[in-house]
C-alpha cells in the first residue's frame, strides 16, 4: 500500500511539482495517472522510489515512511519498485537476455553481475519473463537492433525478472505507435492481474487511461483534480 498524505514537493529551484498530494493506492490497483506535461505526474511516480523527495507531508509504503530511508532502507525499497521509461533504459551495446538479467540486480548485487554468476535460476526467470512479452526469438540481439516496441517489451521482461510488489512507468508509451502502444498497455495490465503486481502508469492521453484504467488519477499544477473510476471520468473533468 502506498500513502500520501498532504505531500508537497518545491524543486530547488523553487518550482512546486507537487501540492497537498492525498492518495491511497491499495495493493493489486492499476492505477493511471493523467495530466498535460508538466501537472506533476512524473514528480508523483519518482517520489514513490524517492528518485525525488517531497519537502512536506508524509509518504509511506507498506506502512513504512520512506522520506527519511537511505543507503540499505533506499536499495531495499528499490528492489521492490519496478521503473519502466518512456525510453526503454535499456543497455544499447548489451544483448537482450542481459538487460533483462539486470532486474535481478537488486537481489544479486553488482559484482555478481559483473562476473556473470548469474544463478540458474534467475536465467531460466529472465527466459520465461522474455517469453511472456513475446520476445522470445531476440534474447541474443542487441538491443539497439529492436524496434521502439519491442525494447519496451524488453523493459517489460526486466522488471518481471526483478520480481517487484510495484510497478511504476512513467509515460511507457509516448514514444510508441497507436497499435504499440495497445500492446505494452495490453501487457502491463495482463501482468497486473496475473502477478498482482501493483502498477501505476502515467499517460498524457485521456482516452488510453479510460480504456486500461481500473482507477485514474488526473493532475493539474501539481495537485489532484480527480481520483476515481474510469467510469466517473466526465467530459467536465
Ligand atoms: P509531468 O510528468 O506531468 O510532465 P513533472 O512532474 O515532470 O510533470 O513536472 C512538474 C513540474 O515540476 C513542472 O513545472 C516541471 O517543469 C517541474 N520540474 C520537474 N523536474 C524538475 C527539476 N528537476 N527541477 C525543477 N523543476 C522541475
Ligand atoms: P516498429 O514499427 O515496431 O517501431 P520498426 O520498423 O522499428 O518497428 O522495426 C521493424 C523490425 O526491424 C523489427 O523486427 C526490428 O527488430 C527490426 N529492426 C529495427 N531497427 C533495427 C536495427 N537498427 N537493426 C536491426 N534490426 C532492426
Amino acid at each position: 500500500m502506498i500513502e500520501f498524505k498532504d505531500v508537497g514537493l518545491v524543486y530547488p529551484n523553487g518550482t512546486v511539482g507537487l501540492k497537498n498530494i492525498n492518495a491511497t493506492i491499495k495493493d493489486g490497483e492499476f492505477v493511471v495517472i493523467v495530466g498535460l506535461s508538466g501537472a506533476g505526474k512524473s514528480t508523483f511516480i519518482r517520489s514513490i522510489n524517492r528518485l525525488v523527495t517531497p519537502t512536506s507531508g508524509a509518504l509511506s509504503i507498506d506502512n513504512e515512511n520512506i522520506l527519511d530511508y537511505k543507503g540499505s532502507d533506499l536499495r531495499k525499497l528499490r528492489t521492490k519498485i519496478g521503473m519502466i521509461f518512456q525510453n526503454y533504459n535499456l543497455v544499447n551495446r548489451t544483448n537482450v537476455l542481459r538487460n533483462v538479467l539486470a532486474g535481478r540486480l537488486g537481489h544479486t548485487g553488482t559484482l555478481r553481475s559483473i562476473l556473470n554468476l548469474y544463478k540458474k535460476e534467475d536465467i531460466s526467470l529472465a527466459y520465461e519473463s522474455l517469453q511472456r512479452v513475446n520476445i522470445g526469438e531476440k534474447i541474443y540481439n542487441r538491443a539497439d537492433e529492436l524496434s521502439g516496441g519491442q525494447q519496451q517489451r524488453v523493459s517489460i521482461a526486466r522488471v518481471l525478472t526483478q520480481q517487484p510488489k510495484y510497478i511504476l512507468a512513467d509515460e511507457p508509451v509516448a514514444s510508441l505507435d497507436p497499435p504499440t502502444s495497445h500492446q505494452v498497455m495490453t501487457y502491463l495490465k495482463k501482468i497486473n492481474k496475473e502477478d498482482n503486481i501493483t502498477t501505476i502508469v502515467n499517460l498524457h492521453f485521456i482516452d488510453m487511461a479510460m480504456e486500461y484504467a481500473d482507477r485514474i488519477i488526473g493532475m493539474r499544477a501539481g495537485e489532484i483534480v480527480f481520483d476515481g473510476p474510469a467510469s466517473e471520468v466526465t467530459e467536465k473533468t
